[in-house]
This record gives C-alpha cells, sequence and structure tokens, in this order.
C-alpha cells in the first residue's frame, strides 16, 4: 500500500531541502518587479515560477501525496463527510507519518519544514482525494491551528506542542472570531487579567465559529489584556474555565467541526501566553496572511478533481443520441474550467515561487529569522490574497457550472458534484471574506503607492508609448496583457489621486481595481508559463487554444470593468482627457481569432486526453 512507500526524507533529502531553501527559485526581474505587487510594474518578466520549474525532491513528493489522496483518502470521501472523528483523526495521523502535518514545523520540533512551494502542493494533491471536510481540518490544523506557535512561540512552547501537532497526535484550532467581531476580528471583546497570585491568565468571553473546536486538544485563543492588549494564549483541552458548544449545522464542510468556546473564568498558565502582551495582532494578520495563499492551492486541486469528473461525466451522458460533451453549450462551460484552472495553478505557484525566493534571501542562523520569514511573506499579501480569491471564486464556478453539466444528477447528493459546490461556499467567508481580500489588494497597493515604494507615477506617465511588436508565439498575448496592464496601472494612479486614503471606502471603484489586478496577474502568470515551454507549447494546438482563451478572459474582465467604471470615473471628477484615452484603450482590445474555434480546439483536446492534462 501507499502508507508503507511513503518515507520522511532521508538525510540526503533533507539537505537538498535545506540547501533550496538557500538557492529557493530564481527571482523575477528587476527590483521594483519583484517586490509584493510588483508584477504591474513591468511587462511579464522572461522567467517566473510555475509547476514546471519543480524541483526533483518536490515533484517525488508531489507524486507520493497524489497517490496517497487518491488511493487512500479518496474511497473514505464519503464517510469523511459524516462528521467522523475518529477516521478524521486517524488520516490526519497517517499523513503525520509522511510528514504532512509538520510541513511547516521545523525539524528540531519533529516536523520538515519544507518550502512554501512544497506546502502548497502538497495541499492541492491532498485535495485531489475529493474530500473537502477533511480538508478544512487538515488545513487548519497544519495553518492556523499551528503556524502561531511555529512564528511566535518560545522555545519551551515549541518543545511541549510542536511534536505533537506535527505529528497529528494532538489536533489544533484557532479562536478569534467572536460574535461582535467577524472581519472586524481586532475589536473582539474576550478579556484576560493576570490572576492575584501571578501565576495564570483568566480568561472571560465566548468565541465563535470555532473550526477543529470540537475534537481539538490545544486551542489559540484571542482575548485582550486588561480589555486593551490584544494577545494570544495557548489553551489545552480540559482547561478549567473551557466549555464547548454544540456543533453548529453547516450548508457545507458538514464532516469537519466547528463549535463555538464558552470562556469563564478560563484558567491559562501564565506561561501559555504566546508572543508579548498586545503581539495578538500581528500574530492574528500574519498568520490568517499566510494561510490565503494555501487555500487557493486546495482550490486549485479541487478545480481539477472535478475538470476530469465532469469531462467524463459529459462524455458518457447521451442525450439526442450523442454524448453531451459535443454541444457547443456544454464545450464552452467545460473550456472555462480549463482555462481557470491553469490560471489559478500559475497564479499560486508564481505566488509561492516569489515568497520562497523572498525567504531564501534570509539567514537561517539569524535569532530573528522567523519573525523575518513573517515579514517575507507579508510582502507579498497582495499575491496571497489574489491566491485566495482567485481559488475561491474558480472553484465556486467550476463546481457551479459542473452541477449544470451533471444536470438533475448534479443536484443530487448520490453525485459528488453537489458536495463539493456545498463544501467550498465557505472558502469564500473564511481565512478574511473576499471583500476583505479585495480590500487587501487595493489597501496596499494604495499603501505602496503613497510611500512610494512601487513606481506607480513614473509608469502611468508612459502609458500611451507604443507597445512593443506583437509577433511570433503568443506575440498578440502578450501585447494585449501588456495593454491590459498598463490600463490597470493607469487607472490605479488615477483612482488613488483622486480619493487618497478614501480610496478605502469607495469599495466599487476599489473591487473593480482588485478584479483587474487579479485578472491580469492570472493570465499574465498563465502566459508566462505557456512561454517557458517553449517548441513544446508553440507546436501544441491545445496550449494555443488554452493561451488564447487564457488572454481572452481577461480582456472579457477589462472590458466589463471599463464598461462599468466609466460613468463612475466621469461622475467621481476624474479628467475628461484621461476618460477619453482610456476608452480609446479600451476599443484596442479586440480579439483576433474566434473563440468559438478555440473553444472547439480546446475541449476536443480535453476529450481526447480524457482529462486536465496541463501540468
Ligand atoms: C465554517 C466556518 C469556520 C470558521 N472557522 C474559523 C476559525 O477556525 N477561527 C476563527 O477565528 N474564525 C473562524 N470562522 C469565522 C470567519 O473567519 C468569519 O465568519 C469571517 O471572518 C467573517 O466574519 P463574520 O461572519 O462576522 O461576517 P461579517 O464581518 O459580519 O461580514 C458580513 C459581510 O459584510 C462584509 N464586510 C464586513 N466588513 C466590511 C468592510 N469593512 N467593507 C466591506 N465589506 C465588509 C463581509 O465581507 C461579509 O460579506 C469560521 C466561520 C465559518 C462559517
Amino acid at each position: 500500500m501507499v502508507v508503507t512507500e511513503a518515507k520522511k526524507p532521508t538525510s540526503a533529502e533533507a539537505e537538498v531541502s535545506k540547501q533550496r531553501r538557500t538557492t529557493g527559485p530564481p527571482p523575477e526581474m528587476s527590483t521594483a518587479v519583484s517586490q509584493g505587487g510588483g508584477f504591474l510594474m513591468a511587462p511579464t518578466p522572461p522567467e517566473v515560477f510555475c509547476r514546471e520549474r519543480f524541483s526533483e525532491e518536490q515533484r517525488e513528493i508531489d507524486k507520493m501525496v497524489r497517490q496517497f489522496a487518491v488511493e487512500r483518502i479518496g474511497p473514505l470521501r464519503e464517510e469523511l463527510e459524516t462528521h467522523n472523528q475518529e477516521l478524521t483523526r486517524t488520516l490526519l495521523r497517517e499523513v503525520g507519518e509522511l510528514g504532512l502535518t509538520g510541513i511547516d514545523v521545523p525539524e528540531s520540533y519533529g516536523g520538515m519544514q519544507m518550502d512554501k512551494t512544497t506546502s502548497a502542493l502538497a495541499v492541492e494533491a491532498l485535495t485531489l482525494s475529493g474530500a473537502g471536510s477533511w480538508m478544512v481540518t487538515f488545513s487548519c490544523q497544519t495553518g492556523i491551528g499551528t503556524l502561531p506557535l511555529v512564528y511566535f512561540g518560545t522555545a519551551a512552547q515549541k518543545e511541549k506542542y510542536l511534536p505533537k501537532l506535527a505529528s497529528a497526535e494532538w489536533v489544533a484550532a484557532y479562536a478569534l472570531t467572536e460574535a461582535e467581531a467577524g472581519s472586524d476580528a481586532l475589536g473582539l471583546k474576550a478579556t484576560a487579567t493576570l490572576s492575584e497570585d501571578g501565576e495564570s491568565w483568566i480568561l472571560n468571553g465566548t468565541k465563535i465559529y470555532v473550526t477543529n473546536g470540537g475534537w481539538a486538544d490545544l486551542y489559540t485563543i484571542f482575548a485582550k489584556i486588561d480589555g486593551e492588549k490584544l494577545s494570544a494564549f495557548l489553551v489545552e483541552r480540559g482547561s478549567e474555565g473551557l466549555t464547548l458548544g454544540e456543533e453548529e449545522k453547516k450548508l457545507g464542510i458538514k464532516g469537519s467541526s466547528t463549535v463555538s468556546l464558552f470562556l469563564d473564568n478560563l484558567r491559562v498558565p501564565k506561561d501559555n501566553l504566546l508572543g508579548k502582551p498586545g503581539d495578538g495582532g500581528a500574530i492574528a494578520l500574519n498568520i490568517l496572511n499566510i494561510g490565503r495563499f494555501k487555500l487557493g492551492a486546495a482550490d486549485l486541486g479541487a478545480c481539477k478533481w472535478s475538470t476530469d469528473l465532469v469531462t467524463t461525466y459529459a462524455l458518457d451522458r447521451v442525450q439526442f443520441g450523442q454524448p453531451i460533451a459535443f454541444f457547443e453549450a456544454i464545450r464552452k462551460k467545460l473550456a472555462r474550467m480549463v482555462v481557470e484552472t491553469y490560471a489559478l495553478d500559475s497564479a499560486i505557484y508564481r505566488t509561492v515561487g516569489l515568497m520562497d525566493a523572498g525567504i531564501a534571501r534570509l539567514d537561517h542562523a539569524d535569532p530573528d529569522y522567523d519573525r523575518k520569514v513573517m515579514a517575507a511573506l507579508e510582502e507579498y499579501a497582495i499575491e496571497a490574497s489574489i491566491s485566495k480569491i482567485l481559488g475561491s471564486e474558480t472553484l465556486f464556478r467550476v463546481s457551479d457550472q459542473g452541477i449544470q453539466v451533471y444536470g438533475g444528477n448534479g443536484f443530487s447528493e448520490e453525485y459528488p458534484m453537489a458536495a463539493v459546490f456545498r463544501n467550498t461556499r465557505i472558502d469564500r467567508i473564511f481565512e478574511g471574506t473576499n471583500e476583505i481580500n479585495r480590500m487587501v489588494i487595493y489597501g496596499y497597493y494604495l499603501k505602496k503607492a503613497l510611500m512610494e515604494e512601487l513606481p506607480l507615477r513614473d509608469l502611468e506617465k508612459r502609458w500611451l508609448e507604443p507597445l512593443p511588436e506583437a509577433d511570433g508565439f503568443l506575440g498578440w498575448e502578450l501585447a494585449a496583457l501588456d495593454r491590459a496592464r498598463r490600463l490597470t496601472v493607469k487607472l490605479l494612479f488615477e483612482a488613488i489621486s483622486n480619493y487618497g486614503q478614501d480610496l478605502r471606502n469607495a469599495q466599487v471603484v476599489g473591487e473593480d481595481l482588485a478584479d483587474l489586478v487579479i485578472a491580469y496577474f492570472a493570465a499574465s502568470s498563465a502566459i508566462q508559463r505557456i512561454r517557458q515551454l517553449g517548441e513544446a507549447a508553440a507546436s501544441d494546438a491545445g496550449y494555443r487554444s488554452l493561451a488564447r482563451l487564457i488572454v481572452a478572459g481577461c480582456l472579457e474582465e477589462v472590458w466589463r470593468i471599463a464598461f462599468r467604471l466609466r460613468p463612475v470615473l466621469l461622475a467621481g471628477g476624474f479628467a475628461q482627457s484621461f476618460v477619453e484615452h482610456f476608452d480609446a484603450e479600451v476599443r484596442a482590445l479586440h480579439l483576433p481569432f474566434d473563440p468559438v474555434v478555440e473553444i472547439t480546439r480546446l475541449t476536443d483536446d480535453l476529450y481526447h486526453h480524457g482529462r486536465y492534462r496541463f501540468e
């Protein structure tokens, strides 16, 4: 069986892993481009990180985890949707033996401390099991459950708890949200006071929607010391004063545990404060930021799993004397699934490649290494939010269209798409709602422009300069994307100049800007990835259609947003001349090919292979 084949890395493999941490994937071109959000500052660089650049070791891990997911977890998928704690924990421990629950934990505490690329690919591969609820339990364990300790724990705290979490002997949870403090999490009301003898913290308050809450052995609970200093505390199951609420009755992820926690003079040993008093805000926000790219990676695996199922179903199901796969209305849906999945894949691995390159520049021996890693990850907050939004919204569309292709069977729990659709709905809500994540995108650009960390002002002046010649393989695609990029930069600049700090409140404009940024990042990552394949892609009709449809999707988004924003810009006091130039630039975005032909080609290719094959 697979489990016996799986192993922790040998010391040689661990050495390779360490070397990768110091060398990392090739950094993107210039300094501005390699900064968080810098991808808008120049045409797509000649090299971006993508799955085709995985190291040998990463490929091996990918293969091993996929096999485990499909052969061991996949057959238990339905049982795992029934809130079966024992089975859920058994599988957690089994993936613990493979090193996956300790993937971000330092080796000295029983983990593997792999790079972020490996972390992402492991999550993606596990999701190929189709076990949505179990994935939420796993992700909480390895993400918000364990990472606060990894990055903010003292040596003693790490020694006491991390080995148990890395092996999944213990389950972990993270309790930040309260009834009155959701998106505005830092406004929470739970309190902590030092006991009279100075030996314990006494916590009071109520936490809601705690993933893994009913099963956890260790909780990271956020409360304000003396009602003021937001702080995080490590709380063991069974602590005096901690009571668990009933399991929530949820729309999806029914196999996972979600409960409220009641803190009634909850006693926490003094040494279980995480970080210093007042560090809670930084802990809460940084940990959420890290989790975001992994959520996108999990959605990516589910997109691939769903696309394969829907393709098989469409080829099998006969109506009007032919498989439904060959009706154009079905082709259109499947082509979109492939196109969006490829773009998501490219965006996720470009993001983790940037993060790994940032971390690789740090000195592992630096006593402040963990904090610097956090800062390196925060640098890519824009890309992390893009991954989260793009992943959750792509999977939502894929599963919705998947249900449509399955027809009545899509609506039946006897078939797999209903569960994917229900399970993914939460992805747009937790780890920061997608509204909050869009605010992160336009908020960070606002900050970086005002602090002059990104040269938006210099760039916008050049927005009407001639574009490079559109010739050769992907020539048109690159030129069209560059036009979209310049438009986005100009619009960002004008919006920032016009609204200033108030952009945070001009949310219709802000969200449209974020959508432009997301569309450009995804499409440019995908096109550059195809370009890197060189002749292999140039001579492959499937790749050519894929590239064209990816850019067509991006331009469609630019048109949609331009159409809606135009009157807003005019009414909002933007210069008439800018709006006229903007109109002319948008009008120049047109397709020099017939998208229906490309949809037919791409789906013929999909049906020929019988599965998503672009990896
Ligand atoms: C199944 C499940 C599991 C969860 N797991 C955990 C967990 O393990 N730990 C934990 O701490 N929390 C957890 N949560 C809580 C989750 O993170 C919150 O539900 C989420 O942050 C949103 O908060 P809220 O529900 O209070 O919604 P609200 O904050 O009330 O938001 C409602 C709506 O208003 C929008 N909105 C709010 N503020 C703004 C703004 N400034 N601008 C624009 N729009 C805004 C939101 O985007 C949303 O659309 C979980 C929730 C669920 C449902």
